[in-house]
């Protein structure tokens, strides 16, 4: 008789790339594994997670199949790579120790997750032990890149090393049926971090009108009553900020803005962005929150401490970045006292460091004007792997820098504008930082061509191979990679300033491109800036030399003397910002700006949405006319017609002529659409729609902002063809 052979017992080890550290992806794997009666044990190493299983080889293939399946929201499989290993008649299944490891530290880290609805739960449930706790957080939820010091993703490589866990805190931390086995940050009243002040004691400065300090995830906001005309006021002033919207925290977004279902989707995504939304005209916000629009930027909190604030208060609080006007935000404990104290009234700090600088991340409409805490770090693809280690140092306003290995891209999050040595200092940690949790050492370095950037001069600095990438290619490319495409495509790229390389400024472009090179095939035709920077801060400069252009009457008062200038400082620029500038000067929108973009902005509200016939403009050779397009709203405005009409229809003759250059210049029939003046969306739906119609295929932003934010992307997906072609 024969005897039941035992069954054969195999053991495999996997390798689990992708976004599989701090989300909970080893609690996973352990009561995945239970379940499928497997031994072995599950580890995080530099690279991802590790797991050796060994049981019943039908067991094992259902246990990885699984493994993809079912993996916890927050995660992102990229890879399982298993192979057959002997068994060692282990028993039982443990998680192990993490490894350091040498090597490719590409595990990667989460971005920080909003407090989910579990905790939220527990926040205000008084029978619960972290009842108005202000820093619980579980495996699906909680700090995460602003506390990282190093990979693995481990409580020691946090900043909450320096909090020993309390006996409950260790049990449930240990027990692999809670929901907080293994969640890093783990805290409790009794062992966690703490509040600076009495949270109470905030609440009621804020209720008075003060401004108040708030140390949050990836830095210090600056919170007001958003309700208060006088607390608002005073924060403007001394933030320097005259009028650039600023951000609004509110518990119920509905109470202060008109929500459509998609933008409600986007406000309770778990990246938690602000989201430009309409503002209700009954809302109780003060007008000097936005000065100039309708438009609002809201949040919904997305901290326990966040959370506890908005409840306590009970309206919606401003909650701009800590610091002054675009520099970039504070995030150090000390730093943060030193250059807001004159700002803030108060601090509500607390003992818990954070790491790294991460700004609120910002959508209009579908595509983001800031990438930042929520995404940042998780990887962009690049069409093309980058061979060598590749640092892209972005441009000069709204900076991030991008760190490029193989097919990701790791965008940093936003900065603010590098103008002076403070935001350049900033510039220099935060990459550091990048490449020390990333483990790059830069062996290309890719920047814009302006020379008086600061990104360039550290770029020059570095001494490694440069790539230099014109701002508008860079622009464009960004938008062609982001699709995982290398062109060749037109592009559309529309925005303020970047330098050309003819030395003019560029910025109402049409190149053909891939991510090579390019072409320019059509552009603007360049106006002289009366002033330099100063045109920029007073648009109607730009009118007048437009309408001087246009052979029309320019009716400004200091036009003779500033005229005079024009031999001496009047840069050429081709921008499609300048143009957007000088119609709405014209029309008394604005003639002076206190932000980037302020002009054009406004411009599109005015224009709202009504149809309107586009104003004729000329192009030849090339050159597109922009002052026709300014001499026909000087002539309409001249006859009485409603700005807001005169408004619509340069919007839409920006938009045919941007359309017409595109037929004309003989393929590809790919477009796609990039710079700054594409955050209009008036100008973006109209353009898109022109050139459908025309039978282009159509390619916008998506996933990395149309404005500067973008650019260190482009500058990436550029070096990583040019390094692969010369290679
Ligand atoms: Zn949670
Ligand atoms: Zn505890
Ligand atoms: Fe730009």
């Amino acid at each position: 008789m024969a005897v039941a052979a035992p069954p054969t017992l195999e053991r495999r080890r996997c390798e689990v790339l992708g976004r599989v550290q701090g989300v909970g992806f080893r609690p996973f794997v352990y009561t995945l594994a239970q379940r499928h009666r497997l031994d072995g044990f599950v580890l995080n190493d530099a690279r991802g997670v590790v797991i050796e299983a060994e049981g019943q080889p039908q067991a094992l293939d259902r246990f990885l199949g699984d493994l993809s399946r079912e993996a916890p929201s927050h995660a992102r499989v990229e890879s399982v790579v298993a192979r057959a290993v002997p068994p060692t008649g282990e028993r039982g299944f443990a998680i192990a120790p993490s490894r350091a490891g040498a090597g490719d530290r590409t595990a990667a880290i989460p971005p920080d997750l909003a407090t989910c609805d579990d905790c939220l739960r527990e926040l205000f449930d008084p029978a619960d032990r972290r009842h108005r706790y202000p820093f619980l957080n579980c495996t699906r939820c909680g700090p995460r890149l602003t506390i990282v010091r190093a990979v693995p993703y481990d409580r020691a490589n946090t900043t909450m090393a320096g909090f020993p866990m309390c006996a409950d805190c260790r049990r449930e931390y240990e027990d692999p049926g809670d929901r907080r086995f293994h969640a890093e940050p783990i805290a409790c009243p009794a062992c966690g971090p703490r509040l600076s002040m009495p949270l109470e004691d905030a609440v009621a400065l804020l209720r008075g009108g003060a401004i108040v300090a708030v140390k949050g995830l990836g830095g210090y906001h600056l919170a007001c009553d958003a309700a208060s005309e006088a607390a608002v006021s005073r924060l403007r002033a001394r933030k320097h900020r005259e009028e650039k919207p600023f951000a609004v925290m509110a518990a119920d977004p509905a109470a202060v803005a008109a929500v459509d279902p998609a933008e409600e989707a986007l406000l309770r995504s778990p990246e938690r962005p602000i989201v430009l939304v309409r503002r209700r005209a009954a809302a109780r916000v003060a007008r000097a929150v936005a000065p100039g629009g309708d438009w609002l930027g809201v949040m919904l909190p997305y901290t326990p401490l966040h959370h506890l604030l908005a409840a306590d208060f009970g309206g919606p609080l401003v909650m701009t970045s800590g610091n002054r006007s675009d520099e970039p935000i504070a995030y150090d404990d000390a730093e943060a006292r030193e250059r807001l104290g004159a700002i803030a009234d108060a601090f509500l700090a607390h003992d818990r460091p954070i790491h790294r600088r991460c700004e609120d991340s910002v959508v209009r409409s579908a595509f983001p004007l800031r990438r930042s805490r929520g995404h940042a770090p998780a990887a962009l693809a690049l069409p093309v792997p980058a061979e060598r280690s590749i640092v892209a140092a972005g441009a000069e306003l709204k900076n991030t820098f991008c760190v490029a290995r193989g097919a990701r891209a790791f965008l940093s999050p936003h900065l603010g504008d590098l103008h002076d040595a403070t935001a350049y200092r900033a510039f220099r940690i935060d990459l550091d930082l990048y490449l020390e949790m990333l483990g790059v050492r830069p062996e290309v370095v890719a920047c814009d061509l302006h020379p008086g950037y600061l990104s360039t001069t550290w770029a020059r600095e570095q001494g490694t191979e440069l790539v230099e990438v014109q701002h508008h290619h860079a622009h464009a490319a960004a938008c062609l990679a982001e699709h995982g495409e290398e062109g060749p495509a037109l592009a559309l790229v529309f925005d303020g300033t970047g330098q050309g390389t003819d030395g003019t400024i560029w910025g109402g472009e049409l190149l053909r491109c891939d991510l090579e090179g390019f072409e320019r095939v059509a552009h603007l035709e360049p106006v002289p800036l009366p002033g330099g920077e100063a045109a920029i801060r007073e648009p109607w400069r730009t009118a007048a030399a437009h309408l001087e252009r246009a052979g029309r009457p320019v009716p400004y008062e200091r036009w003779p003397l500033v005229r005079q200038g024009l031999g001496v400082n009047a840069p050429l620029s081709s921008g499609m910002g300048r143009l957007f500038d000088a119609v709405s000067a014209l029309l008394g929108v604005r003639d002076r700006v206190t932000y980037e973009g302020q002009a054009a902005i406004e411009l599109e509200q005015l224009a709202g949405e009504a149809p309107a016939e586009p104003y004729p403009c000329g192009l030849r050779d090339g050159v597109i006319a922009g002052a026709d397009l300014v001499a026909a709203a000087h002539d309409d405005l001249a006859a009485g017609r409603p700005r807001a009409q005169i408004a619509a229809a340069f919007h839409e003759g920006v938009a045919a002529i941007a359309a017409e250059a595109c037929a004309g210049a003989g393929g590809p029939g790919t477009v796609v659409l990039s710079g700054g003046s594409f955050q209009n969306l008036r100008l973006l739906g109209s353009v898109r729609r022109r050139l459908e119609r025309l039978g282009f295929r159509v390619l916008t932003h998506r996933h990395v902002p149309p404005n500067d934010g973008g650019i260190s992307y482009g500058q990436a997906a550029v070096a990583a063809r040019r390094s692969a072609a010369c290679a």
